[in-house]
């Protein structure tokens, strides 16, 4: 077996610890550890949380090859096995016994009157003001004009985000097969001087969200938060919200099966 392997870990004891023993099982086990991340790796562990997961994917630009978690964190998602799986991840590996579930992103794409930025998120994209102000955007749909949402932002999730912030702001659980994005309002206004959309609404892969600000006294400040990490822009034209074609690849084994997952983490 010499498949290469790339172990990344957060700081926490008992990462370090994870990584200390798995590095020697593998080592024992014939598999080659990278000292340095590379496209090259066969394999990414990521030991940590979700969090180390989603760091772990930001860092590394999105890898292509399969990604393992393994879970020292709180929620862990993302994370496939448990400190205590060392042995049955280095069994199954090695008898290919595992498939891959591919993670849909988000992407958005920002013009200002300097020039054009994009992001992608795993778990989502948040649209929001930079000041305790509302903010007010004009919002179409596949190019149609839908309405002018005034409130604190958007919430803009893939499937595999939509147990995150999605989840806390009221937004709908979503099987990761589903190839759609879930576009949540953050404390919507709607009285008779705003009219916005109070719920989630779903769109398919292939219709984007359009998105004018509409603050002048603002000069169009928007901050832009990617999976937790926070763009501001100034002097907004338009923002652009779709479906990425960039793919996580996650190794979930035999019996892994996503609705148990939610309901051994939420229920
Ligand atoms: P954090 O604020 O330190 O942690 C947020 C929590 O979200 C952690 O418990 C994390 O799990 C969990 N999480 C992350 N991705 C998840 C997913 N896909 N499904 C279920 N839970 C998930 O921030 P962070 O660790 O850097 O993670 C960034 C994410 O935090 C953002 O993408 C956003 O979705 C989320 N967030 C949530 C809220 C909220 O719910 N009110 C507010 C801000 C940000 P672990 O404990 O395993 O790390």
């Amino acid at each position: 077996m010499n498949k290469k392997i790339y172990i990344y870990a957060n700081d926490s004891e008992t990462s370090k610890r994870t990584k200390k023993q798995l590095k020697q099982k593998l080592d024992n086990s014939g598999f080659v550890l990278l000292p340095k991340y590379t496209e090259k790796a066969d394999l990414l562990v990521c030991i940590g949380g979700d969090g180390t997961f989603l760091e772990a994917i930001h860092k590394f630009d999105f890898p292509t090859m399969p990604i393992i978690g393994i879970n020292t964190g709180h929620l862990g998602f993302f994370q496939e096995i448990m400190p205590s799986m060392l042995d049955d991840f280095i069994f199954y590996y090695t008898q290919g016994r595992y498939s891959i579930q591919q993670l849909s992103t988000v992407k958005v794409r920002i013009t200002t009157d300097i020039g054009t930025a994009e992001h992608v998120g795993l778990n989502e994209v948040l649209l929001k003001g930079n000041s305790t102000y509302s903010i007010h955007l004009n919002i179409s749909i596949g190019g149609s004009f839908i309405e002018r949402f005034s409130g604190d932002g958007l919430l803009i999730a893939t499937p595999a985000g939509s147990t995150a912030y999605n989840y806390s702001l009221g937004g709908s659980i979503v099987d990761p097969r589903l190839k759609l994005l879930q576009v949540t309002p953050i404390a919507p206004m709607n009285t008779t001087a705003y009219r916005s959309f109070t719920s989630s609404i779903l769109l398919p892969s292939d219709l984007s969200l359009g998105v004018v600000p509409d603050m002048n006294e603002e000069k169009n400040k928007l901050c832009v938060v990617y999976d937790g990490t926070t763009a501001e822009y100034e002097n907004i034209k338009e923002i652009e919200v779709s479906f990425s074609d960039i793919h996580v690849n996650l190794m979930r084994f035999e019996n892994y099966d996503f609705w148990t997952k939610v309901k051994s983490k939420f229920l």
